[in-house]
């Protein structure tokens, strides 16, 4: 990933049925008629990773899954590996996201073993990490972040296309986010934590700013230093709204 191209990724949760592809048409006929200056992805749902792939096709909307399985392949009913993903049509994978790490127990160690199958599975994978609004208030952000981050980034990303993904845990679906202070601060001890664990060679991936990005907030927080795009949760699942946060980017 080239850091002057922020990434713009919705993460679509456990929305959207087939007919939510309709936003998606919406989305590629606005950036056909107009091209995105950045990089655009969608993460739906598992079930519509292939279909979103199709109406996205010879577009510039990239497809992407919320999770993988750190194996291959085996007896893990439920699960999908990163190939399959990639044999769906997806780019991309988010891993780590805070609903998996707090629902599933999902620890820094599995989120890097995660993120290590999917550049296996030649997928980008998007590395998410976090403090709790509790670990805020204790005055331990920077600290839990920085150790997320040392722990959850597997040596095999580097020279590959990945990104960090920082999402305040108290910022998400809330309609809370940090002050740009506060995001500026969190990302320049992502980027430090990633040069010391990575070296230089990782310092093109982009770091993406999610916790209640929304068009009315998007150009602000986007033009803080080091911070190289959004994760995109509730305003990804209308173009109405992913379109003015791409048109930021
Ligand atoms: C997310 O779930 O990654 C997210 C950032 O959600 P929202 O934008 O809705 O806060």
């Amino acid at each position: 990933m080239k850091q002057s191209v922020k990434l713009i990724a919705g993460n679509w949760k456990m929305n959207g049925l087939g007919a939510s592809l309709d936003e998606v048409a919406v989305l590629r006929r606005a950036l056909e008629a107009e091209p995105a200056t950045c990089r655009v992805a969608l993460c739906p749902p598992a079930t519509l990773v292939e279909r979103l792939g199709a109406a996205a096709r010879g577009s510039a909307i990239e497809v992407g899954g919320q999770d993988c399985r750190a194996e291959p392949h085996g007896a893990f009913t439920g699960s999908v590996s990163a190939a399959m993903l990639k044999d769906a049509g997806a780019s991309l994978v988010i891993v780590g996201h805070s609903e998996r790490r707090q629902e599933f127990g999902e620890n820094d160690g599995l989120v890097a073993a995660k993120a290590e199958a999917a550049v296996l599975a030649s997928l980008a994978p998007i590395i998410c990490v976090g403090e709790t609004l509790e670990q805020r208030e204790a005055g331990k952000a920077v600290a839990v972040v920085r150790d997320q981050v040392m722990n959850s980034l597997p040596k095999a990303v580097l020279g590959r296309d990945f990104a960090v993904a920082y999402e305040p845990v108290w910022a998400i679906g809330t309609g809370l986010t940090p002050t740009l202070e506060q995001i500026e601060e969190v990302h320049r001890a992502v980027r430090a934590a990633m040069l010391e664990r990575l070296g230089l060679g990782s310092a093109a991936a982009p770091i993406l700013y999610g916790g209640s990005v929304k068009p009315d907030n998007a150009r602000d927080i986007l033009a803080v230093p080091e911070v190289g795009g959004a994760l995109v949760g509730g305003a990804s699942l209308k173009a109405a709204d992913f379109l003015p946060i791409i048109r930021a980017a």
